[in-house]
């Protein structure tokens, strides 16, 4: 991760990509959620990481947040289908980023935007709000199950010849829980993509000590820490209250003890998911303003990446990406 991104500067992520389509006129299917929106709305796919990079983003994610074998089994998709839409998820996140018309920004500039594939934790797929509990990761045989899943998947990310794009980063993200984070790993392991790219494991949070699992943000900083010693793998927080990101990063900072990890922080408006309908509860998110506030106290905190997750748009990154810029100069 230092060497993708060096210089101990701050470096910006996008921010909500459903949102950010859906404001386009795209419907998301009701299961797979955006993982078909390749499949139907590419040009849409890429207008959407065009909007991003227009706003500064450094990282654009890629939309394979809820694509996987399952999923797209049970809506008849074969397995080959599966793949060619998770890699044709890396090809429309680089076309996006290499190729932002209207843009005002130089060339070069542009070249340097990287694509992180988004690695969603087992529970997106389920889309009954798990992925907010990490409930599946405590079951009988889960660590074996989530092992193979999240292995199956990242065999498919990766690139079979030179031609075919595979990204340049994994983005392992709102991780609810430290099975999962253990599951990751040993997949990310077993099937060399740690070896392969730069990675970083991004936690959900409730609070600045706390999983969204209830279990300790401290305990998973040291579990990531120490299966991961030797590796240089960003950690981070996702998809969290903006309000608590400050205290969680620096409650990483003190639980890590090499010191020199690439740190993250990309949280939602501070809504809350209601997972009977479907969606976040009311519109009671911060606004532009009042989120872009906090970019300075997190830039203190450590983050060296900062963008947005949930709810999230171009506008907000755009904010972000200001202040951002004031502390390079
Ligand atoms: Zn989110």
């Amino acid at each position: 991760m230092n060497n993708l991104f060096p210089n101990n500067r701050v470096y910006t992520l996008d921010g909500g990509f459903s949102n950010t389509i859906e404001s386009l006129g795209v419907c998301l299917h009701p299961k797979l959620w955006t993982g078909l929106c390749v499949h139907d709305h590419y040009k849409e796919v890429v207008k959407t990481h065009q909007a991003f990079v227009r706003s500064g983003a450094d990282i654009v994610t890629t939309s394979t947040y809820q694509m996987s074998f399952e999923g797209y089994q049970s809506e008849n998709f074969n397995k080959e289908d599966s793949i060619k839409f998770m890699r044709s998820a890396i090809k429309a996140a680089r076309e996006g980023s290499t190729n932002s018309s209207n843009s005002s920004s130089d060339s070069d500039s542009k070249s340097k935007v990287k694509v992180a594939i988004s690695v969603g934790p087992y529970g997106a797929i389920l889309a009954d709000g798990s992925e907010y509990t990490g409930a599946y990761a405590f079951e009988y045989g889960a660590m074996e199950k989530l092992k193979s899943f999240h292995y199956e998947r990242l065999l498919a990310f990766q690139s079979t010849d030179d031609h075919d794009d595979g990204g340049d980063l994994y983005a392992c993200e709102t991780i609810p829980c430290i099975n999962e984070c253990k599951a990751i790993i040993h997949a990310l392991q077993e099937s060399n993509a740690i070896n392969q790219l730069p990675v970083y494991l991004s936690l959900s949070i409730k609070d600045n000590k706390t999983l969204n699992s209830d279990e300790s943000l401290d305990e998973a900083v040291r579990v990531i820490e120490e299966l991961t010693s030797g590796y240089d793998i960003g950690i981070g927080i996702n998809c969290c209250s903006p309000s608590v990101v400050e205290e969680a990063l620096i409650t990483i900072r003190n639980a890590n003890t090499s010191k020199n990890r690439v740190l993250l922080a990309y949280p939602n408006l501070g809504e809350t998911w209601d997972a009977s309908d479907r969606d976040w509860k009311s519109n009671s998110g911060i606004n532009i303003k009042e989120y872009s506030n906090y970019v300075n106290r997190w830039i203190d905190a450590g983050a060296r990446i900062i963008g947005g997750c949930c709810r999230t748009t171009p506008e907000y990154i755009s904010a972000v990406n200001e202040i951002i810029n004031q502390n390079r100069k």
